[in-house]
């Protein structure tokens, strides 16, 4: 069990920092956010838009359009394993991820930075190689060009930052903060894919074989690409971006129930979604079936799927596509009013939806 998994099954833990406080990572960025902002009043702020606390920052640039930046970062260990995530698919996860913020902003990324710490026999080895060849492969498809970055030595462990930047209109990021009550919830795709692609890699699964293409047809390496090679919902980004069409947007990648969570304390507001709309992929319904784990505990928790969580006004809805890229979305409930909490409906019976996601401390 990796520390992950260890988290996922309670609610968040809190470690004690050296200064004796219980800090949890999402307290330590409020923390940083008022402390930048209280720092910011001595410099010229006028350029930023958006910064700490979104899925990613924004800045208005002299061309009249805002720049957008998201960074990640992705410790071995903490965040992957060696022995599970062939560098290929560590190449495209590393970009994968920060597309998925510049998405969620509804901006268009144009721009990648990539750092890298590696020990010794890593560099050694063909791992450089495949991994640039995963994420050139992903960069082109969305036609991201890589700009620059890093190189360092690490005494063991593989560390890999990313920045993706990216851009749109004056003012035409979608923050966390705009929902409204009465708006409507939206998700693309399907969840809990990733979280029990990592229960199986846990549990010893591998991909059938490097042909990461010929299998897929296999559900076991349908799960594992889940969580393995997160596609970015890059498409949907643009089009809720661009066309307006979205009061407020995240990625889900702490899982629905921390990040809805997230849209409704930035945005002052509530939450009501129905457990039966929740679009549960299939093949986690089958696992699940065969294994005794509950797929809706999955699909809310669980995490990394990247897909987008996003809020529209009723009057807007039916101006929605149905498809974007092939992928879909499901309606799965309304937002409320701040006093109203973040609720589930299960049947008659309705509940409060904790933050139940992964936290890294
Ligand atoms: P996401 O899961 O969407 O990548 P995070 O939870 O990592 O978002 O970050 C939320 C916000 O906190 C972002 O605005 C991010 O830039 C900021 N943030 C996280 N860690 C730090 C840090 N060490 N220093 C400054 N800002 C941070
Ligand atoms: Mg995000």
């Amino acid at each position: 069990m990796n520390d992950r998994e260890e988290q996922e099954r309670g609610p968040s833990s809190a470690v004690s920092t050296s200064s004796g406080t219980s800090l949890n990572e999402f307290d330590f960025i409020r923390r940083l956010r008022q402390r930048a902002s209280v720092e910011a009043q001595s410099t010229q702020p006028q350029s930023l838009i958006l910064g700490i606390g979104d899925d990613a920052a924004v800045i208005r640039s002299a061309n009249g359009r805002d720049t957008v930046v998201a960074t990640d970062l992705l410790v071995e260990e903490i965040d992957f394993r060696r022995t599970t995530v062939p560098p290929y698919l560590l190449g495209h996860k590393a970009l994968a991820v920060s597309l998925s913020d510049i998405a969620a902003m509804g901006a268009r990324p144009r721009w990648s930075l990539i750092s890298l710490g590696l020990p010794e026999e890593i560099w050694q080895s063909e791992f450089t190689n495949n991994f640039y060849n995963g994420l050139f492969q992903l960069a082109a498809q969305y036609d991201v060009q890589l700009i620059g970055g890093d190189t360092s030595r690490t005494p063991k462990q593989i560390v890999v930052d990313s920045i993706v930047i990216g851009e749109c209109a004056a003012d035409g990021a979608l923050k966390r903060s705009g929902a409204r009550p009465g708006d409507q919830i939206f998700v693309t795709g399907t969840l809990g894919g990733a979280a029990a692609g990592l229960r199986l890699i846990e549990r010893g699964a591998h991909l059938a074989d490097q042909n990461f293409g010929a299998n897929e047809t296999q559900v076991l390496d349908q799960l594992l690409l889940r969580h393995l090679r997160p596609e970015p919902r890059v498409g949907w980004g643009i089009v809720l971006g661009q066309e307006n069409l979205a009061t407020a947007m995240i990625d889900l990648s702490d899982g629905l129930s921390s990040d809805l969570n997230h849209i409704c304390s930035e945005s002052n507001a509530g939450a009501l979604i129905n457990s039966s709309e929740i679009p549960i992929d299939n093949q986690v319904i089958e696992l699940c079936g065969r294994r005794a784990l509950d797929p809706l505990q999955l699909a809310l928790h669980g995490g990394e799927d990247f897909e987008l969580l996003f809020t529209v006004h009723p009057d807007r809805v039916a101006k929605l596509p149905r498809k974007v890229d092939g992928v879909g979305i499901t309606h799965i409930g309304e937002i409320s009013y701040a006093g109203e909490g973040v609720r589930i409906s299960e049947g008659s019976r309705i509940w409060e939806l904790a933050p139940g996601g992964w936290k890294h401390f």
